[in-house]
């Protein structure tokens, strides 16, 4: 009897230390879990297309023209190649393709080629109106984060009507017509002229038409931070004006390639290629 009793102590003591054990490795199981998702993450980023939830970063060690290619091979199902028009392209407004917030809609290609092309596409961006302004439309998320900057800091647009937000393909063809002509558009399509990509997009390839680009007048250090704290960065070389909704932050721009370049005094996030 009194041997039973010692024999049950003994069972239920191993049983106390055997449920002690399991829940010790149930614990350090389940925080190993935790701890090993942000790896697992990095390898489907690298290795497999992302959910659109999940930002694509390339592969740091690539360098900046591969990291760059590699975004936009993500970002766009036919992506120029190298040495044609659409290449120039997206060397001059490619930046834009870093953007991955799920609101956003991007071009499917670089050039938009009518009018009923670009509203199609157009048609299908979510936009809103730029606060304060009864013409200025742009993609909300841009918008938004536009007003934001606006609250720390006054940045007014650059004419005030329509034209600085988001364009539609005549009068992005207006502005080219008026600044240019066949034979300069003839010469960017072969690779000979590039500088007046700097003062106005060829037809139906402004980041205008997209609804993440502005036309400010910025006098200021501190408008200048409001924006870049907020996603918006100048973009295109010599087009001091106009301003391009990136949706990242300064820091993160180089993880897809961008170079920073000051020209003038205006510091301009480029495109590697
Ligand atoms: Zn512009």
């Amino acid at each position: 009897m009194k041997r039973h009793s010692k024999l049950k102590r003994r069972l239920r003591k191993l049983t106390f230390i055997a449920i002690i054990i399991f829940l010790f490795f149930t614990i350090v199981a389940s925080s190993d879990i935790n701890y090993y998702q942000p790896s697992q993450n990095t390898a489907i980023i690298n290795n497999i297309k992302p959910t659109p939830s999940t930002p694509f970063i390339p592969n740091q060690q690539l360098d900046n023209q591969q990291r760059f290619l590699a975004t936009i091979t993500h970002q766009i199902i036919n992506p120029p190649r190298p040495n044609t028009y659409e290449y120039t392209l997206l060397r001059a407004y490619g930046t834009v393709f870093i953007n991955q917030q799920p609101e956003i809609k991007l071009p499917p290609k670089v050039i938009l080629e009518n009018e009923q092309e670009t509203q199609e596409f157009q048609g299908n961006m979510r936009v809103t109106l730029v606060e304060g302004t009864s013409e200025c439309y742009l993609q909300k998320v841009a918008a938004d984060a536009f007003n934001k900057a606006r609250i720390i800091i006054n940045i007014p647009l650059k004419s005030g009507y329509s034209g600085d937000c988001t364009r539609s393909f005549n009068t992005n063809l207006r502005f080219w017509q008026k600044y240019s002509n066949n034979r300069t558009l003839e010469a960017v399509q072969q690779g000979k002229e590039t500088k007046i990509l700097g003062t106005v997009a060829p037809p139906g390839t402004s980041q205008h038409l997209w609804g993440l680009a502005l036309d400010l007048r910025v006098s200021n250090a501190a408008q200048r931070q409001a924006l870049n704290q907020n996603g918006w960065f100048q973009t295109v070389e010599n087009d001091i004006p106009h301003w391009t909704y990136l949706g990242w932050d300064e820091e993160s721009l180089p993880k897809f390639g961008l170079q920073n370049k000051t020209v003038r005094g205006v510091t301009y996030w480029l495109t590697p290629i």
